[in-house]
C-alpha cells in the first residue's frame, strides 16, 4: 500500500441512470501525477447459484442487448434502493427462476470489473427451492427462461465456451469449493 493515497480534486456526473451512475474524476495520485478516471458507479448486484439438489443447478437464458445474443447465466440483479442483499438474493432468486428459496448463504464477494466500475457481486447459494403461492412478478424488460442442469453438464458448457458469462463460472466455482447446504 501507498503511504500517502490517491485523492479526488474533481467530480462531474456524465450520466445519471435508475442503476449506475457515470462518473469524470480528477485525481491527484499517490506520486503527485494527475489523472483523470471515466467510473461507473453502480448500487451493487447479487448473483445466485439456485439449486435444487446437490448436483443441479438452475440457469436462465437471458437475451443480452449489449452483446447482441442469447447467453445462458446464473440468475442475478442490482440491488434496489437501500434494500439487504440477502433479500435482493430472495426477490432475485424468485423473480428469474419462479422458485422462492427456503435458505440464502453468502459465498463470496467480487469486483467483476474493477478497473473502471464500482460494482460488488454478491454471491449467493439458494436451497430449498418451492413454486411461491403467488407467482412472481417480473421486470418487463427481461426475457428470461430458466431451466435446472446437472452441474456436471454446465461444467462442460463451460470447457466448450458454450458459456460466455464470467460470473457465471466464477459462481460454480464458489459453490462447488464450499459445503452443500
Ligand atoms: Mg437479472
Amino acid at each position: 500500500m501507498p503511504r500517502r493515497l490517491s485523492r479526488r480534486t474533481s467530480r462531474a456526473v456524465a450520466f445519471r441512470g435508475p442503476v449506475f451512475d457515470v462518473t469524470r474524476e480528477g485525481v491527484r495520485l499517490a506520486n503527485g501525477r494527475r489523472a483523470v478516471y471515466d467510473v461507473v458507479r453502480h448500487r451493487g448486484s447479487v448473483v445466485l447459484v439456485p439449486q435444487p439438489s446437490r448436483d443441479t443447478v438452475v440457469l436462465i437464458r437471458q437475451f443480452r442487448w449489449a452483446i447482441g445474443r442469447w447467453i445462458w447465466e446464473l440468475p442475478a440483479g442490482s440491488l434496489e434502493p437501500g434494500e439487504r442483499p440477502d433479500r435482493a438474493a430472495r426477490r432475485e432468486c424468485a423473480e428469474e427462476t419462479g422458485l422462492e428459496p427456503a435458505r440464502v448463504r453468502r459465498l463470496g464477494t467480487l469486483y467483476p470489473t474493477p478497473g473502471f466500475c464500482d460494482e460488488r457481486m454478491i454471491f449467493y447459494r439458494c436451497t430449498g427451492l418451492a413454486a411461491p403461492r403467488r407467482p412472481p412478478a417480473r421486470d418487463e424488460d427481461e426475457q428470461i427462461e430458466p431451466r435446472t442442469f446437472r452441474i456436471a453438464d454446465v461444467r462442460r458448457m463451460i470447457a466448450r465456451g458454450q458459456i460466455v458469462d464470467m460470473k457465471t463460472v466464477v459462481g460454480l466455482g464458489l459453490a462447488g469449493r464450499s459445503s452443500t447446504a
